[in-house]
C-alpha cells in the first residue's frame, strides 16, 4: 500500500464533542505512527444544520488541542476543495456515472407518498425500506411525471445479495441486502448525500483508512456499494466504540460537558484530554495510564482498539489534568491562569508588572492542589481581590472564639512593625507570639487563615502571608477586627 491517508470528517452542526474528538484523536495518531497524512474535510451538505461559525469552532478546537493537519481548510492541499459545499458538481458528475451505468435512477416519490409507504409495508410487516416503485418506469412515464412539476431525486439500485464490511476492529460484519432499499445519493435540490458524498471524497481524496465512530457502521454496506459500482478501490474500515456515561447510556449533555471548549473554558489542559481521550477505547496494556504525545504516537496501533464501548469518567480525568498540571512549567501555566484570571477580572487585561509577579507566586503555591486551571480563581481569588466572601461555617468556627480579638490586635501591631512581611518573618512573628501567649500555633493560625483568605483551607499560611504582603494583611485582620 501506498502512503498512509486518513481523513477526519466532520459536519459542522455544533461543536467538537468528546466523541468527535476521539475520533479526529485515532485519526491523528494512527496517521502520525505511520507517518501518513490527515485530512480535513468539512461535510457541510445539511445546508439546514450546517454554519460556518459551527466550522470555525471545530477547527479551534482541534487547533487548541493540538492536533494539526496536513490538508483541508487553512493549509489547503491537492485534493480540494475540502468544504463538501464547493464539490457539488463533482458529485453530479459520479451520480451521472451511476445512472449511466444503470445504477442509479431518478425518483419521483414525494416526502408524503414516501412516509405513507413507509407506513402500509410496516403494517404489512415488511421492511420499511424503498419500495423500488420509480425504479422501473419508462421515459414516457418520466417524462410525464417531470410534466406535473416533480424535480427527481437520484436513487442508488440496491443488488440483492449481501454485503461484508471488514473492519479492522471487529473483522467481518455480514449485511443482508434486502433490509437496506434503493437508497437516495442525490437529493432533488442537487445536494449530495452523506453516503454518496463520503466515498466519492475518500475516493477522490484517496484516503486508505476510515476511521470512524461505529454509528457509522450501518452505512458501511451502502458505501461499499457505491465503490463497487463507481469502480473504486476499497479502504480499509475500522469503526470505533461508542462513548457511553458512567450510567451506561449513551454520552450526552445530561453527563455534564460534552464539548472541547467547555473543557477549555473550565481549565483543563489539551495534553490531559489528549492523554484521556486516547484511553477512550484504546489501551496499550492494562497498566499504563499516563502517555505523553509522543508515545501515543509511538504506540498506537488500531488492533489495540476495542470493540466494546468505552466509559466517560469525568473524575478520572479530573485526575489526570491535576497530573498534567503539575507537570507543566511554570511559564505555561502562569499563561493559562492569566487567561482565567483576566476572564474573572481578578487580572487586569493587560496586567502590570506587580499583578505578574503575584500570579506568579499564586501559581507556584497551587500548583500541587488544582486540578483545573480554573481552581485557581476559586481557590485564588481571595489574593487578587478585597471583597472577600468569608465561608459562614469557617467564620463562626474561628473568628467567634473569644481571645480572637485579643491576638488579632496584637498581630496586627507586630505586622504593622515591621518594614515588610516574608514568609520568614511572618513565621517568627506568629511563633513567638504564641510561644509568648502559651498557646499552640494552631489556635492562632486557624483565624489568621480565616482572616485573610475567607476560607478554613488554603495553602501554607507564612507563604499567603508574603503573597499579600504587610498593607493587605494588616488591612483584613483590622477589618475582621471591626467586625466582631
Ligand atoms: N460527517 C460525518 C459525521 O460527522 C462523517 C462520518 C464519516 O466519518 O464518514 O458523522
Amino acid at each position: 500500500m501506498g502512503k498512509v491517508r486518513v481523513r477526519f470528517a466532520p459536519s459542522p452542526t455544533g461543536y467538537l464533542h468528546v466523541g468527535g474528538a476521539r475520533t479526529v484523536l485515532f485519526n491523528w495518531l494512527f496517521t502520525r505512527h505511520a507517518g501518513g497524512s490527515l485530512i480535513l474535510r468539512i461535510e457541510d451538505t445539511d445546508v439546514e444544520r450546517s454554519s460556518e461559525t459551527s466550522a470555525d469552532a471545530i477547527i479551534d478546537s482541534m487547533e487548541w488541542l493540538g492536533l494539526d493537519w496536513d490538508e483541508g481548510p487553512i493549509v489547503g492541499g491537492d485534493y480540494g476543495p475540502y468544504f463538501q459545499s464547493q464539490r457539488l458538481d463533482i458529485y453530479r458528475k459520479y451520480a451521472d456515472k451511476l445512472v449511466k451505468s444503470g445504477r442509479a435512477y431518478p425518483c419521483y416519490c414525494t416526502s408524503e407518498e414516501l412516509s405513507e409507504a413507509r407506513k402500509v409495508a410496516m403494517s404489512q410487516g415488511r421492511p420499511p425500506g424503498y419500495s423500488g416503485r420509480c425504479r422501473g418506469l419508462s421515459p414516457e412515464e418520466r417524462r410525464s411525471l417531470e410534466a406535473e412539476g416533480r424535480s427527481p431525486a437520484l436513487r442508488f439500485k440496491v443488488n440483492e445479495g449481501q454485503t461484508i464490511v471488514k473492519d479492522l476492529t471487529r473483522n467481518e460484519v455480514v449485511f443482508g441486502n434486502e433490509y437496506i432499499g434503493d437508497f437516495v445519493i442525490l437529493k432533488s435540490d442537487g445536494y449530495p448525500t452523506y453516503n454518496f458524498a463520503v466515498v466519492v471524497d475518500d475516493a477522490l481524496m484517496e484516503i486508505t483508512h476510515v476511521i470512524r465512530a461505529d454509528e457509522h457502521l450501518p452505512n458501511t454496506p451502502k458505501q461499499i456499494m457505491i465503490y463497487k459500482a463507481l469502480g473504486f478501490e476499497l479502504p480499509e474500515f475500522a469503526h470505533v466504540s461508542m462513548i457511553l456515561g458512567k450510567d451506561k447510556t449513551k454520552l450526552s449533555k445530561r453527563h455534564g460537558a460534552t464539548s472541547i471548549t467547555q473543557y477549555r473554558d473550565l481549565g483543563y489542559l489539551p495534553d490531559a484530554l489528549i492523554n484521556y481521550l486516547a484511553l477512550l477505547g484504546w489501551a496499550y496494556d492494562d497498566e499504563q495510564q499516563i502517555f505523553s504525545r509522543e508515545e501515543l504516537i509511538e504506540k498506537f496501533t488500531l488492533d489495540k482498539v476495542s470493540k466494546n464501548p468505552a466509559v466517560f469518567d469525568s473524575d478520572k480525568l479530573l485526575w489526570m489534568n491535576g497530573h498534567y498540571i503539575r507537570e507543566t512549567n511554570d511559564d505555561t501555566l502562569i499563561d493559562y491562569a492569566l487567561d482565567h484570571l483576566i476572564k474573572a477580572n481578578l487580572v487586569s487585561p493587560r496586567p502590570t508588572p506587580e499583578e505578574l509577579i503575584k500570579v506568579r507566586a499564586v501559581v507556584v503555591i497551587l500548583k500541587e492542589r488544582i486540578r483545573t486551571i480554573s481552581d485557581i480563581v476559586t481557590q485564588g481569588d481571595f489574593f487578587f481581590t478585597e471583597d472577600i466572601v468569608y465561608d459562614k461555617k469557617a467564620f463562626d468556627k474561628f473568628l467567634t472564639r473569644d481571645y480572637v480579638p485579643e491576638i488579632f490586635q496584637v498581630l496586627k501591631s507586630r505586622f504593622e512593625a515591621v518594614d515588610s512581611l516574608d514568609k520568614e518573618i511572618a513565621e517568627k512573628i506568629i511563633r513567638g507570639y504564641a510561644k509568648e501567649s502559651k498557646r499552640k500555633a494552631g489556635e492562632i493560625i486557624h483565624p489568621l487563615r480565616v482572616a485573610l483568605t475567607g476560607r478554613s483551607v488554603s495553602p501554607g499560611i507564612f507563604e499567603i502571608i508574603e503573597i499579600l504582603g504587610k498593607d493587605t494583611c494588616v488591612k483584613r485582620i483590622g477589618l475582621v477586627l471591626t467586625e466582631l
